[in-house]
């Protein structure tokens, strides 16, 4: 996802981890934020009106007896009077309890300050000034301590009052102590500082942690969206990042899922149903993929052509089912001589196209004639009864540098030649010129004459020791031979083919092995 745009899904997904978790974090902590204050509040109200109690604990000491208000009209002079003593203007036992509590004190005549501690904006007692009436009358009516936030010269306060009695019982006053709500809220800010850190906090890592775990998931759908790209476009042999197959969520299960997909879809478009070889188009495909191959590592590649012999008759004789049964061990027969060798394909109805790759041509013409030596004595049953086949090959060297459809055609034109000349045989030639000379031949050639393999081979190849060998062991066998119009190879392969008619599958692959290691004794 390193330097990638966010895409859309991203986003969203981003925004469902991350908006409920802000929104959570926000609630949780205005409400821790709600509950500090409250408490906080109801600690500073308890010691307010500790603090106001203490007041009047200690004038009640110091001056017993009850408030009294003298008035002088005369004079327009108000006094307050504890007992005896007027208390107007002594300010120093307010002033020791405020030094002490931090907390501004007042005594009321009424709802005007009386005694104070608190000042106006110009630094003077705010005595005179009043406080707000609904408050007084609240005091008045309850008699119990009143907390509130108010306002004293402009500045907000948290302040508490008790009520002060004359002698007679009746409201006289009260006693206020109050706090500057700014000192409150600093407390409570400092307070409430860790609850908006782990907040914030809180929501970072959710915000990394969602991008993290979207990133791969988002990775994972764009690798799941190129594999499909490509498999739309005509790629059916890409590999699935196992980044994307190794999750063990619903992703990896989708990324399986398309894989077996793609295997089932190869099955499909590359496969011919009936025998499960490669089918023609595959087959151009991947005889173009193997020649380019070749024309980059230096290494040869071959093909064959083979189709069964008299086929049609078959058909006629045991029933279209039992061609379609020898169709399938045919197929089989050659899917087994072609594993780890190169490609079998079904090239039309009964004929198919083999493509030998990293080889070279005197093995593909042993394991051929083996081959064919192994279909001539295969015991092909269907509903009890044996139906005999052989088969007639064409082989040619491949050639990076010359167009394939014409290399396949020339192929074919082996095959035609060994069926013109008694079919059951495998056609060779390893040269163009001698192809062309070959055909010149073909032309003068009697069809019904009695035909060996034919082998032609460049000049350069005269020496070539298994040529020479195989060449050999044809034409001693051919004259030995029981006038049977197939070629045979050399003793090995046909014992082995014998003694394998019966044995289980491994023992097949085993005697093509020992067909190939024959070839590299010979070399
Ligand atoms: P040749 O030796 O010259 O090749 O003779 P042939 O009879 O094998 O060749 P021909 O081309 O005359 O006949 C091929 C037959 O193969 C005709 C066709 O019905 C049959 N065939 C083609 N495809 C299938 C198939 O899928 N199943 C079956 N059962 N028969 C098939
Ligand atoms: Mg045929
Ligand atoms: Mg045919």
């Amino acid at each position: 996802m390193k330097n990638e745009k966010m895409g859309k899904m991203q986003k969203a997904m981003l925004l469902c981890t991350v908006l409920p978790t802000l929104i959570l974090g926000i609630a949780i902590a205005m409400l821790a934020v709600y509950l500090s204050r409250t408490a906080l509040e109801k600690e500073v109200d308890s010691s307010l009106v500790a603090n106001a109690n203490m007041l009047k604990t200690i004038l009640d000491e110091n001056y017993p007896g009850a408030y009294a208000m003298m008035e002088d009209r005369s004079q327009g002079i108000v006094a307050l009077f504890k007992g005896e003593t007027e208390l107007t203007g002594k300010f120093a036992l307010i002033d020791a309890v405020k030094e002490n509590s931090d907390t501004e004190m007042t005594v009321f005549y009424k709802d005007t300050r009386i005694l104070t501690t608190v000042k106006t904006p110009d630094g003077l007692r705010a005595v005179g000034t009043g406080v707000n009436s609904a408050i007084v009358a609240r005091v008045e009516r309850t008699t119990a301590p009143l907390c509130v936030r108010t306002d004293i010269d402009g500045e907000l306060y948290r302040a508490c009052y008790i009520p002060l009695t004359n002698e007679n019982g009746e409201f006289f006053g009260m006693i206020g102590a109050a706090r500057s709500a700014e000192d409150m809220n600093r407390q409570a800010d400092a307070m409430n500082a860790p609850i908006w850190v782990v907040t914030v906090l809180g929501t970072l890592m959710a915000s990394l942690i969602s991008i993290r775990y979207t990133g791969g998931v988002i990775a994972a759908i764009k690798k799941i969206h190129a594999f499909l790209g490509r498999m739309v476009s005509g790629e059916l042999h890409g590999e699935m990042d196992m980044n994307v197959t190794g999750r063990e969520d619903e992703i990896g299960e989708t990324g399986k899922s398309i894989v077996r997909m793609q295997g089932a879809m190869q099955v499909l478009v590359e496969r011919d149903p009936l025998t499960t070889l490669y089918n023609r188009r595959f087959g151009n495909a991947k005889l173009k993929h193997i020649a380019e191959r070749s024309e980059k590592t230096g290494e040869g590649f071959a093909i064959a052509m083979g189709d069964i012999d008299f086929f049609k008759k078959v058909n006629d004789t045991y029933g279209h089912d039992a061609g379609d049964y020898v169709l399938k061990t045919v197929a089989d027969e050659l899917k087994r001589m072609m594993a780890s060798r190169g490609a079998a394909v079904r090239w039309g109805g009964e004929e198919f196209l083999l493509i030998f790759e990293n080889t070279k041509y005197g093995p593909v013409m042993h394991v051929l004639e083996f081959f064919l030596d192994r279909i001539r004595n295969a015991e092909i049953f269907y509903d009890g009864v044996r139906i005999p086949i052989t088969m007639t090959m064409g082989v040619k060297e491949g050639r990076s540098d010359i167009d394939l459809n014409e290399q396949i055609k020339a192929v074919d034109e082996l095959l035609y030649y060994g069926k013109e000349h008694g079919r059951n045989q495998l056609v060779l030639s390893v040269d163009e010129e001698e192809t062309a000379a070959l055909k010149e031949r073909w032309a003068e050639k009697d069809p019904d004459e009695v035909c060996e393999t034919v082998i032609t081979f460049p000049e350069e190849m005269i020496d070539s020791e298994s040529l020479m060998i195989l060449l050999a062991n044809n034409m001693e066998k051919n004259i030995e031979g029981d006038g049977s119009k197939h070629t045979q190879t050399d003793k090995m392969s046909v014992q082995t083919a014998e003694a394998g008619k019966d044995a289980e599958e491994a023992d097949k692959e085993a005697a093509y092995e020992a067909a190939d290691e024959k070839e590299s004794n010979d070399e």
